[in-house]
């Protein structure tokens, strides 16, 4: 059933500007270790599990799960809780990175990875920036609230003083499919 990393390359963000060239590809993840070829795959399908216990709870279906890179131990996985809690800043990623700053006994989380099933808007990329993710995963593009490929492009700003490695598109069509649904059934 898995979907994404078999389907077309990822992209690499940023492109030249970056200083990155050509296709990304799932094999090429340096999230993935040699012996583990699945692991990358493994934490989107957590965080596709908590962006669909998200929509259970009547929350936008965005689901995020930070990693120590080294050891692939799952720091933190969370779904969007701004209506639970009442919160316009509980996004899955802003409740990951502080989750993980607990773990992880510290408020940068070096070598630590992010996935999230969407792209991160403003604040979140923000955030990941100030939490010194090492390399940030996502699912779908989000063209009306990114603000990594979109709008601010935080990460390609000179105010931007760290920037994780970026890729997108893993898992996108499921991501992106369990959002439309969600917002077709609040039509
Ligand atoms: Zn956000």
């Amino acid at each position: 059933m898995l979907q994404g990393l078999s389907g077309p390359p990822l992209r690499p963000l940023g492109g030249e500007s970056r200083g990155e060239v050509g296709l990304w590809t799932a094999k090429d993840s340096p999230l993935m270790s040699p012996t583990d070829p699945s692991r990358a795959q493994r934490y989107m399908e957590i965080a596709l599990e908590e962006a669909a216990e998200a929509a259970l709870r009547g929350e936008v279906p965005v689901g995020a799960v930070v990693v120590d890179g080294e050891t692939g131990e799952i720091l933190a996985a969370d779904g969007n809780r701004t209506e639970e809690l009442r919160d316009a800043t509980a996004h899955a990623e802003m409740l990951v990175l502080r989750e993980a700053a607990k773990v992880h006994g510290g408020g940068r989380l070096l070598g630590c990875d992010l996935c999230v099933t969407l792209e991160p808007c403003a604040m979140c990329a923000a955030a990941i920036s100030f939490a010194r993710i090492r390399r940030l995963y996502f699912g779908a593009l989000d063209a009306k609230g990114g603000g990594v490929e979109h709008g601010p492009r935080f990460f390609d700003q000179p105010t931007c003083h760290h920037r994780p490695e970026s890729y997108g598109g893993i898992d996108e069509i499921r991501a992106a499919a369990m959002l439309r649904e969600f917002f077709k059934e609040r039509r």
